[in-house]
């Protein structure tokens, strides 16, 4: 089959214009293999992929040598790991190299689901550190939730709001990352209909869609600060022009040094990966710094006091002097203190999904612990829990009832591998599994 039957053929036109001396090489490589990889939680400790090989610009980064079901691998459940591909995590060096304060950093990733970047920003980020992370779109934004809560860090907010409304929030992050809606040519080997919905059109279209995002996002920068952009895709109007529109805005674009990884070309004001130069799908990233000192306008304080977290609860975290208790409803949150103050100012702006860890709920007198809380790294690692073996834990996982032996009455932990799963509750000859339905693996 030809090139020009295989892709649009506007897009073979587009890339032999931008890629005149190694176009056979470029589109020989959309034939090729799409390698695999995962990057693993730093804060969720398993020996699985140890000895797959790394990838150069993430230390926790890993190409798989095969792809195995990641649907029947409890400890995938657990959110030991990340299936992302590879070229996307060079946001690990881009975080490295831009010139961040030494001080709790407010981060905004605005264009989240399903998750990769979040949960690879909550890697990077301290724990003094949060990050509010935002998807506009009702479905993905509960998948995003639900990466999200896999990953298991409090220092997290969960918005659904479209970029305008982050824009009342002047000079309010330290970074702000877009990794905006695009063509999505770079994943034309991984994902079939990414072709099918090409046209020259959208490519029009995600570049006006991309200037717009990018105009609110950047009123909420604080000066000094960083925003990320990036794409999975080639066009020049969606990356390297979009950056030199963005210049027009007060903001510089940053030059990152890819010196140490051969193959990630340079353009006029970001990195582009190619499939046939990396081992990797198509990507581009660029840094932008906003113009104007470091200082900032500080939000203002809340006059709200906040509430230290119910006894009742504490014997369920590592450090529960730490946090403060938020009711919602029925719903109760542990939110981290240092990120109070931070969400009354938020809460008042946007619309959020999720945010620390939600602990559960109340029935009558009765508390119900929520999966947040038993995927949560700051989880009591003293709550008892029962060790399923793998195929116990795909039974737990399809929200049957697994045969264990165990003397442990009420609720308790599901674990494989040590990692927790989610919850039980015991009773004589009886199990209730209290994995989400939602979340349930359905494949046979
Ligand atoms: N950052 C994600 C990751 O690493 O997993 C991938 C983000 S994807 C490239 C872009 C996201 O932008 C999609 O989830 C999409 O729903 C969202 N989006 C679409 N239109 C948007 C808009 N007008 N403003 C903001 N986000 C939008």
């Amino acid at each position: 089959m030809s090139d020009m039957q295989k892709y649009p053929e506007a897009f073979a036109e587009r890339m032999r214009a931008l890629l005149p001396e190694d176009y056979n090489a470029f589109m020989r490589s959309l034939d090729g293999i799409s390698p695999t990889s995962v990057r693993m939680n730093p804060a969720k400790k398993t020996d699985k992929f140890l000895e797959d090989e790394s990838i150069s610009w993430c230390a926790k980064g890993k190409y798989l040598n095969e792809r195995p079901s990641f649907t029947f691998d409890p400890v995938f459940h657990a959110g030991a790991y990340y299936v992302q591909e590879a070229s996307s995590m060079f946001l690990e060096e881009v975080w490295k190299q831009i010139d961040l304060p030494n001080q709790p950093l407010k981060v905004l990733d605005l264009c989240a689901a399903p998750g990769g970047k979040s949960t690879h920003l909550l890697s990077l980020m301290n724990h003094e550190s949060f990050l509010v992370t935002n998807e506009v779109i009702p479905n993905r934004n509960k998948i995003l939730q639900q990466n999200i809560i896999k990953w298991g860090n409090a220092n997290c907010i969960i918005t659904q709001n479209k970029p305008e409304d982050f824009a009342g929030l002047m000079n309010y992050f330290d970074v702000v990352l877009i990794d905006a809606p695009c063509s999505g040519e770079g994943l034309f080997r991984k994902d079939k209909n990414a072709i099918d919905e090409w046209s020259e059109k959208n490519v029009e279209m995600c570049s006006v869609r991309q200037k717009d995002i990018v105009k609110h996002a950047s009123a909420c920068l604080k000066p000094g600060g960083f925003l990320i952009y990036s794409t999975c895709t080639y066009e020049p109007v969606e990356n390297d022009e979009n950056i030199g529109y963005m210049e027009s805005l007060g903001l510089k674009s940053y030059s990152i040094d890819n010196s140490k990884y051969p193959g990630i070309v340079k353009t006029k004001y970001g990195l582009q990966f190619y499939p046939h130069k990396v081992k990797g799908e198509g990507f581009y990233i660029a840094v932008l710094k906003k113009e104007g000192n470091g200082s900032h306008i500080n939000p203002p304080v809340s006059n709200k006091k906040p509430l230290p977290l119910n006894k009742a609860f504490e014997t369920y975290l590592n450090a529960p002097e730490k946090f403060i208790e938020l009711k919602k409803n029925d719903f109760i949150f542990a939110i981290p203190t240092f990120m109070a103050n931070d969400f009354s100012i938020l809460e008042k702006r946007l619309y959020i999904r999720n945010a620390g860890i939600l602990m559960g709920t109340m029935k009558g007198h009765d508390f119900l612990p929520a999966h947040d809380l038993a995927l949560s790294n700051d989880i009591n690692k003293n709550i008892a829990a029962v060790e399923l073996s793998k195929e116990e834990a795909i039974i737990y996982l399809r929200c049957e009832t697994p045969k264990i032996k165990s003397e442990l009455r009420g609720w308790v932990l599901a674990t494989h591998q040590g990692l927790n799963l989610g919850w039980m509750k015991l009773m004589p000859g009886r199990l209730n599994n209290y994995f989400p339905k939602d979340w349930r693996i359905l494949k046979r």
